[in-house]
């Protein structure tokens, strides 16, 4: 068993390489963070050896989750190999982490990928003579392609048997003679670990291998006597003389192998970008691409075929077919109920919405694939950081666009823990694909459709973000720098078609798979309570167990405006997945004409809802609390239940302030009176305003003594 570690920078292609050396497809992100934890698989045609699939870093210094992750395994857990995947297109700050990779005393080769792209810009890379320099295989690829990558693997694996390791780069003399010192003194403390790795990093003062060696303080001081006198040789801290080494020996690489285009033009990409990223029209075009995307979904393409789905397929086709089939095996009247007006109602009309779902998720992987989300994160950066906050968060949010659950887990690489938190909370208020069809169900029934219905869903989602990120911050809680945040923009480039039917499917196998586990309990539960009495009793709806437990909750609802019982018990099942608000409505609404009528249940809801109290359920069901499943990954990351509780009360707080302004609002503007409910609106408003403009809490000083690694070393 071999394995093969592939190392490298964020976006430099690992994954693509990773997917086309092993024939998975894991989610290929365009931008950093989405490969938090490492992934594994194996080669094909030779399953006995394991690729594993590395975060993306840009160095190996243990600062971010990802490098320790990435530095853990390199010198721990210890690959046979490691191929460095290099963007050839940004060649310079990429060779950065490779002149630390060779540190690792492992056999190397470099996959000098996204050569295409290199080459499109006219840069010329000398891979013969760099690999003399690093004392490696340098193989040019393009993993998009699929050219070069197999060759990559065939020269590494060569490597292994032959047992040549990848040589160190070697720096100025000086700092040369103080590792030998260094080496000298934990020579024994190392064993037989990693000499040469060791001795920069105690150099450097890396606490983590001090804690490994554990030298004795008479060592420790010696060691602390040639530092500190180097440092005053060469007028400036330890780290820095590494940093500053490194990069002359990646600026010498650099200038013998590769020759830029020194007339280059911009290029179609760049030009996009002057556009779509300019100061002023980057978020009138995000918005306005935003709006194509809910028309094209909702109303139009999504629409006609959802229409169909719900009229003919699971209106007449599914229950006519169902029932006569029930009839002639002559299955008992409850069970026909429970099937017919549970189940197919229920389920069905969840699925009705697949059609809708898949188009939103085709736009949404084609957004990705192009390149298009990268710089959304990168104009939300620019908005976000106004307000103390950073882009990195805006990239959970991105993801959780599909579902939470890994929206909330891509929140791990965002080092601050006040700005990890407040990310966690805020990331469910995006739109995820099980909202969906309870945007569409309002904007169906109560709007006709309208795309603005859906759209504003969306804004009000990062309106929720945005307002949050601005009152948290300036909380004690959450308060301090906003995290940096680097990111490379991939160049534009119009994606697969496989790339973008994988990624769609992949958000619509989860969503269907859910529907026929959990919402279909979830509806067989509703049936169940909604069928009978507290004696088990088959009853009418309004007489059942789920009508006494929804007339308890809804008083609560009813300055929303919708305090019938339905809506209430729609918004609980909520919790378990978020589709069931609509399962539960077919059932609930669905229940005498179901077999007959299909889609009647949208007539029963337009009877039940002003389209104010709509609008209104719909903004409370999109920002309260998440499903459960999304509530156990906040759990995960936190790692705290009072942290846990705090986003649930936050979350649903915001949501029921929200809903309430809302209709309380419109219900004054469309002439219903100034009431006490208005009253509280406005309360409400002027808390928020309040909020987002009292000035921010400030830190102490004492607070920013330092890294503790450098008190240490006093
Ligand atoms: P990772 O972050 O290193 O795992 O990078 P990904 O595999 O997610 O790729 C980042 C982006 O670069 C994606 O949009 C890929 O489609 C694109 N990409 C990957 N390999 C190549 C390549 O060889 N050529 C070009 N032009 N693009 C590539
Ligand atoms: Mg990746």
């Amino acid at each position: 068993m071999t394995t093969i570690a592939l190392a490298g920078n964020p976006n430099s292609g690992k994954t693509t390489m990773f997917n086309d050396i092993t024939g998975s497809s894991q989610y290929v992100g365009n931008w950093p963070g989405v490969t938090v934890e490492k992934k594994e698989g194996r080669l094909k045609g030779n399953k006995d050896i394991v690729i594993q699939d590395l975060p993306g870093i840009y160095s190996l210094s243990p600062y971010s989750p990802e490098e320790a992750v990435a530095r853990n395994y390199l010198f721990n857990e210890r690959p046979d190999l490691v191929i460095d995947i290099v963007d050839a297109s940004n060649i310079e700050r990429n060779l950065y982490l490779t002149s630390q990779l060779l540190e690792a005393d492992l056999p190397m080769a470099v996959a000098l990928n996204m050569i295409d792209a290199a080459k499109k810009r006219n840069i010329k890379i000398d891979a013969n003579r760099l690999g003399e320099l690093l004392g490696c295989p340098v193989i040019e690829t393009s993993a998009i392609k699929s050219q070069g990558t197999r060759e990559a693997v065939a020269r590494a694996i060569e490597l292994a048997s032959s047992g040549d390791r990848a040589k160190p780069p070697v720096f100025s003399d000086g700092l040369e003679r103080v590792l030998r010192e260094i080496s000298d003194l934990i020579r024994d403390a190392v064993g037989d670990g990693n000499l040469r790795w060791y001795a920069i990093q105690v150099f450097e003062r890396d606490a983590e291998a001090a804690k490994t060696l554990k030298l004795s303080a008479d060592i420790a001081g010696e060691i602390e006597k040639r530092i500190a006198a180097f440092e005053a040789e060469a007028d400036d801290d330890s780290e820095s003389i590494v940093t500053n080494e490194r990069y002359l020996f990646v600026e010498k690489l650099v200038s013998e192998t590769v020759v830029f285009d020194t007339n280059e033009k911009l290029t179609p990409s760049d030009k996009i970008d002057r556009i779509v990223t300019n100061r002023i029209l980057a978020l009138p075009i995000f918005l306005a691409v935003m709006f194509l995307v809910y028309f094209l979904s909702i109303s139009t393409v999504g629409t006609l075929l959802t229409d169909w789905v719900n009229d003919v397929l699971f209106g007449e086709w599914v229950p006519g077919v169902v029932k006569s089939a029930l009839v002639a095996i002559g299955c008992a009247d409850w069970l026909q109920r429970l099937i017919l007006d549970g189940i197919v109602a229920g389920v069905g009309a969840v699925l009705g919405f697949v059609p809708q779902m898949m188009v939103l998720f085709l736009c949404l992987a084609f957004l990705e694939d192009c390149g298009y989300m990268a710089r959304i994160a990168f104009i939300m950066d620019r908005i976000f950081r106004r307000f103390g906050l950073s882009g990195k968060s805006f990239i959970p949010i991105l993801i959780g666009t599909g579902c939470g659950v890994p929206g909330i887990m891509a929140s791990r690489t965002i080092e601050s823990d006040a700005d990890r938190r407040m990310t966690v909370i805020t990331t469910t208020f995006i739109p995820c694909g099980a909202k969906l069809p309870i945007i569409a169900l309002i904007s169906g029934a109560l709007f006709s459709n309208s795309a603005l219905i859906g759209y504003s869903a969306y804004v009000a989602g990062i309106a929720a973000i945005i307002v949050s990120g601005i009152v948290l911050k300036k909380t004690k809680l959450f308060a301090g720098e906003a995290s940096p945040f680097v990111m490379e923009l991939p160049a534009y480039h119009l994606p697969t078609v496989k790339g973008v039917l994988v990624h769609m499917w992949d958000r619509a196998k989860a969503f269907i798979k859910k529907a026929g586990t959990i919402i279909l309990l979830a509806t067989i539960g509703v049936w169940f309570l909604s069928s009978f009495d507290w004696h088990l009793r088959m009853t009418a709806t309004e007489d059942s167990i789920l009508a006494d437990i929804g007339r308890a909750i809804a008083p609560v609802f009813s300055p929303l405006g919708w305090g019938e019982w339905k809506a209430a018990v729609a918004a609980i099942t909520g919790l378990i997945a978020k589709e069931n608000v609509v399962g539960t409505f077919g059932i609930l609404y669905g229940y005498e004409e179901v077999a007959e009528t299909g889609v009647e249940y949208w007539g029963q809801l337009q009877a039940a809802f002003t389209k104010l109290a709509g609008y209104s359920l719909l903004i409370f069901n999109l920002l309260c609390a998440p499903c459960f499943a999304a509530i156990g990954a906040v759990r995960r990351e936190m790692m705290s239940a009072k942290w846990t509780w705090f986003a649930i009360g936050y979350q649903t707080a915001l949501a029921y302030a929200a809903s309430l302004m809302i209709y309380q609002f419109g219900s004054l503007f469309s002439g219903g009176g100034f009431t006490a409910g208005t009253a509280v609106a406005c309360v409400l408003l002027a808390l928020l305003l309040f909020l987002l403009f009292k000035r921010p809490y400030r830190a102490k000083i004492e607070a920013r003594a330092g890294d503790p690694r450098r008190i240490d070393a006093v």
